[in-house]
């Protein structure tokens, strides 16, 4: 199968010839049908920093985020079947851990990351854990399906504690319009958040239309610094400022 492989320890990666996996025991094969990229790919792309000191081990197929359909189920499978349409969950946990074992999975202690520490979804075929291939419902359709992990990621920055009450009717201020930036403001928005107050750089003309598009009540040129942005904010909330700040942008402060 086609698969684009991480095997130099150098900017970029090659498009390859490598061996289709197969199923194990209580895993899944998947036909790929969409991938999206993130910015983790960009990082392992271009090989800077992070990359160079988070990947261990090369070659690696890279790409954690996937929408694809189930051709082949290993042994004691029970949850999906050929045929059915599944999203990766990009964390990869053993399951018998301390952590695991006392439900806090999410900090396994050998925690291993789609496309970061076992081949990814850049390829034609991924081979995932049963708990990891995610049955998705038919209205579901592989665009959407290829981007639950980044609306995961928003979701939860949004809610940590499944909560709605800690945004509902709060004026909330995202900082960044960048796609996870995106989906918050649509998230808080259809949870009824009252005033949902984004900043992005100005230049970003197309995040600032998308930014109206998902229902942002105001958007700010975060150019204007920091003293202005304040005051805005305040203006817009009855001096008050807001309830709630997610940071979205990932710039240093
Ligand atoms: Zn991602
Ligand atoms: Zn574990």
């Amino acid at each position: 199968m086609h698969a684009v492989v991480k095997r130099y320890r150098r900017p970029g990666a090659e498009l390859e010839e490598v061996a289709k996996p197969t199923a194990g025991k209580g895993e899944v094969l998947v036909e790929t049908r969409m991938t999206s990229i993130c910015g983790t790919d960009v990082h392992i792309w271009d090989w800077n920093h992070w990359a160079q000191t988070r990947l261990k081990k090369l070659p690696i197929i890279f790409g954690h985020e996937m929408c694809g359909e189930v051709v082949e189920v290993g042994k004691g499978v029970k949850s999906v079947k050929v045929g059915d349409m599944v999203s990766a969950e990009t964390h990869i946990v053993d399951g018998t851990c301390y952590q695991c074992r006392t439900g806090r999975m999410h900090i396994c202690r050998d925690m291993k990351i789609l496309g970061v520490d076992t081949d990814g979804v850049f390829a034609e075929y991924v081979k995932l854990p049963e708990m990891n291939a995610r049955k998705l419902p038919p209205k579901v359709g592989p665009r959407l399906g290829s981007l639950l992990e980044p609306l995961g990621n928003a979701t939860f920055t949004v809610m940590p504690n499944d909560c709605i009450s800690d945004v509902k009717g709060k004026n909330v201020v995202v900082t960044g319009a960048g796609p996870i930036g995106l989906m918050a403001v649509a998230i808080l928005k259809s949870v009824g958040a009252k005033q949902v107050i984004v900043s992005e750089l100005g230049s970003e003309k197309v995040r600032f239309s998308l930014a109206k598009k998902v229902g942002a009540d105001m958007i700010l040129d975060a150019g204007m610094g920091t003293e202005a942005l304040v005051k805005s904010v305040k203006e817009a909330t009855d001096g008050n400022g807001a309830d709630v700040c997610l940071e979205m942008s990932g710039a240093a402060v």
